[in-house]
């Protein structure tokens, strides 16, 4: 078969070239450092760590990235076979020595048969003759080419930053303190007039807010400095700083809404939370983009009545990356809709983290590999990890109603809020409670996961023919 083109050799192209080189279909991975560097890399190896050397938590029986873990390795995943062969201790983390790693990825790819690197940076849409391409040019895609895909996509479709608002999960809302009502009870199009759920705060709560806010320590983004904060996305932080009451008339307004617990009292201040998936298993806090640290997030957020216990599915924060709007943007098997001879991978589609940037990754590989071949791409089932990404990527995600189409779709890490509700058997749900409970209902999730899986592998993933 003609070869199969990636651009970018960081942890999605890597994996992607080498599943596909696995596949039997020759690739050529185009990687520009050596010729030109990013912000972030220091090596010209493919798949290097910009930060971090962890792969985090390993447990695939209770833990969703260690659930993708164990699915890569099932896919015959180079990076994490490279990963294994180059652990240093971490306790219940797969940790790894960053260089050991990189060369080791490196070196596979270099020796691969199937495999030729072009050290070139790709400076627009890569050429209609070049056929079947993925693009893997992560959260820095070079300048160039990011310009090309905007110019391509629409000039809204393409972000080159993310100021996320924490997003919590559901069942650790306390619904006797927090209520269910939307703004002035209006019903949008698809709504109840109960979309969000409200957390009530009085004088003396919203002002030890405000101040824990100001002084609560935050990150540095070096990369950040000088930019200009974006209207309609200030960090909260910010916003306390420029008065007492900016908050109060700002996202926190409690305005249109009576507490259905105490109707006779008006609440001070209100943090509202809006459904985050189709699930309904995650919810985000609205207009709570921040730069505090993660710890931080966790002990200030706490104080909100109605959040005391509140578990986090990813905390707030404010980064430069480059990514699309891949709901509206991407097929089922992250192809391009505009042109579907463009796939896409990794951090770029709208993933966070090595791991499942690594783990898009192997999916665009295999479905680029199994259409090569003239077969069906088949996406892994949703209940697996790797589906359960792929949905929240490609279409899992809610688009704010009222806030005039504009784009709200967030990337994420893997958390079990993407997988689709489990039962516990009856019994052993009758006699669990709360964080028990929690527990039973993870492994079962991540068991799930694990047999769907491994079934797809053999029998979806590359076996079917196309229609
Ligand atoms: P990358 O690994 O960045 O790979 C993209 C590759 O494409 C690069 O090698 C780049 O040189 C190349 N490239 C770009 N443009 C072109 C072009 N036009 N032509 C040819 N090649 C091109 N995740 C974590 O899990 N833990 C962390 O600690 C962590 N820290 C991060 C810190 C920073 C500063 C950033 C930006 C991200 C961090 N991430 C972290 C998020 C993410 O997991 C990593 O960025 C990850 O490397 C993304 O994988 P990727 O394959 O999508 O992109």
């Amino acid at each position: 078969p003609k070869p199969i083109h990636v651009v970018g050799g960081g942890l999605a192209g890597s994996e992607a070239a080498w599943q596909i080189a696995e596949a039997g279909i020759p690739v050529i991975l185009h990687e520009m450092r050596g010729v030109r560097g990013t912000d972030a890399h220091k090596t010209d190896s493919l798949a290097e760590l910009v930060c971090s050397n962890s792969f985090r938590s390993d447990d695939a029986t209770a833990n969703a990235v260690g659930v993708i873990h164990a699915e890569m390795r099932m896919a015959g995943s180079l990076i994490m076979r490279c990963a294994d062969a180059n652990q240093v201790p971490a306790g219940g983390a797969l940790a790894v020595d960053r260089d050991g790693f990189a060369e080791a990825v490196t070196g596979e790819l270099a020796r691969h048969p199937q495999v030729e690197i072009r050290r070139e940076e790709i400076e627009g849409l890569p050429p209609e003759d070049w056929g079947q391409t993925v693009i893997a040019t992560g959260p820095l895609t070079a300048p160039a080419l990011a310009d090309a895909i905007r110019a391509q996509t629409g000039a809204d479709a393409l972000a080159f930053f993310d100021a996320i608002a924490p997003i919590v999960h559901f069942d650790s809302i306390d619904l006797h303190t927090a209520w269910f009502q939307s703004r002035y009870d209006k019903v949008g199009p698809g709504g109840t007039g109960k979309d969000y759920i409200n957390c009530p705060l009085d004088k003396a709560q919203y002002e030890a807010f405000v101040a824990a806010l100001i002084a609560g320590e935050k990150t540095e983004f070096r990369e950040w400095e000088g930019t200009p904060y974006f209207d309609g996305c200030l960090p909260i932080e910010i916003m306390a700083e420029r008065g007492s009451e900016t908050l109060r008339h700002g996202p926190m307004k409690p305005m249109g809404l009576t507490n259905v617990h105490q109707p006779d009292i008006k609440a001070y201040a209100v943090v509202q939370l809006r459904q985050d998936n189709a699930l309904g298993t995650l919810y985000n806090m609205v207009g709570f983009q921040t730069k505090l640290k993660y710890a931080e997030q966790v002990r200030i957020f706490r104080t909100i009545p109605g959040l005391e216990n509140a578990e986090f599915a990813r905390l707030g924060g404010l980064h430069r990356n480059t990514y699309l709007d891949s709901p509206r943007l991407l097929d089922g098997t992250l192809r391009l809709k505009s042109r579907p001879s463009l796939r896409f991978a990794g951090q770029i589609t709208g993933c966070e983290g090595y791991v499942e940037s690594a783990s898009v990754g192997l999916m665009a590989g295999r479905f680029a590999s199994a259409e090569a071949l003239g077969r069906a791409a088949t996406p892994p089932p949703p209940t697996s990890a790797m589906g359960a990404l792929l949905g929240h990527i490609t279409g899992g995600h809610i688009e704010a109603q009222e806030e005039g189409g504009k784009r709200s779709f967030q990337p994420m890490n893997v958390n079990f809020g993407l997988f689709p509700p489990v039962e516990v058997p009856k019994e052993e749900g009758k006699r669990l409670r709360g964080k028990e409970k929690t527990i039973a209902k993870r492994r079962a999730m991540a068991s799930r996961a694990l047999k769907d899986f491994s079934n797809w592998l053999e029998n979806g993933a590359l076996s079917a023919a196309a229609e």
